[in-house]
């Protein structure tokens, strides 16, 4: 269906999630996005997920991680989650924010991240990648990075207290917050902006996938808080190291 050569959407049972055909060869990683109406037992069935361990988070729009080295809780807060263990499922949720998945298959590392304005002023996705690179000796040009869909800028306007903290610890970036027609509002690039983290720590552009659909625009494939505040169905990010 919607195709820019790097992604694809697949469906196994009326259920739909998105693929990279060039990432076929990696086989090693579980990972993928989905849409609307998946449940936490379609996503263990669809994609054989019986022996792993399922984490999930109550995200706080922080730039709180957790980097698992065992199991301890299922459950866990803060917005993003790191492992080099095999068989532990990270997850996220979404409805608008961005779900980022990063991994490096040779040397079995996997990473999640959920991020909205909060978090993206914080830099969490900065911070993650950081503790990567700094405390497993990986590279930047060997991480891949996959971005799922979020709201877009268009889409995703915001008042004059994000302008300032976002000027506070991000100065100027005209191209990533930029005003709106309607005073006292802005427009925010959530994507571009976690984009701009990972180019800034030397991710290569050919190892970023990017599925650029909005959240609030496609509402035949995604739940969105801005479209439907009351609605509390969520996307699922995931991704997991399987035993080898
Ligand atoms: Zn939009």
């Amino acid at each position: 269906m919607k195709n820019n050569f790097s992604y694809f959407l697949e469906e196994k049972e009326k259920l739909s999630f998105f693929t990279f055909p060039k990432l076929r060869n990696i086989d090693s990683i579980v990972y993928g996005f989905t849409t609307k109406h998946w449940t936490k037992k379609a996503l263990i069935e669809n994609f054989n997920l019986k022996n792993f361990s399922i984490i999930s988070l109550k995200q706080i729009h922080s730039d709180k991680f957790h980097f698992l080295k065992e199991v301890y809780s299922k459950r866990l807060v803060g917005d993003a989650l790191i492992t080099t263990i095999p068989n532990i499922l990270l997850t996220v949720k979404t409805a608008d924010c961005l779900p980022i998945l990063i991994f490096d298959d040779k040397k079995r590392t996997v990473a999640i991240v959920h991020v909205g304005w909060k978090g993206t002023i914080k830099k969490i996705t900065k911070k993650v990648v950081q503790v990567i690179i700094d405390s497993l000796g990986i590279k930047p040009f060997s991480l891949f990075a996959l971005l799922g869909p979020c709201i877009c800028s268009k889409c995703y306007e915001v008042g004059e207290e994000v302008k300032e903290s976002w000027k506070k610890e991000w100065g100027v970036f005209d191209y990533l917050l930029y005003p709106s027609i309607k005073k006292g509002k802005y427009h925010f690039d959530l994507r571009k902006a976690n984009l701009f983290q990972l180019k800034e720590l030397g991710l290569r552009q050919e190892k970023i996938f990017n599925i650029n659909l909005c959240t609030k625009s496609n509402s035949k494939l995604f739940y969105s808080y801005r479209r439907e505040p009351t609605n509390e169905g969520r996307m699922i990010a995931f991704i997991g190291l399987k035993n080898i």
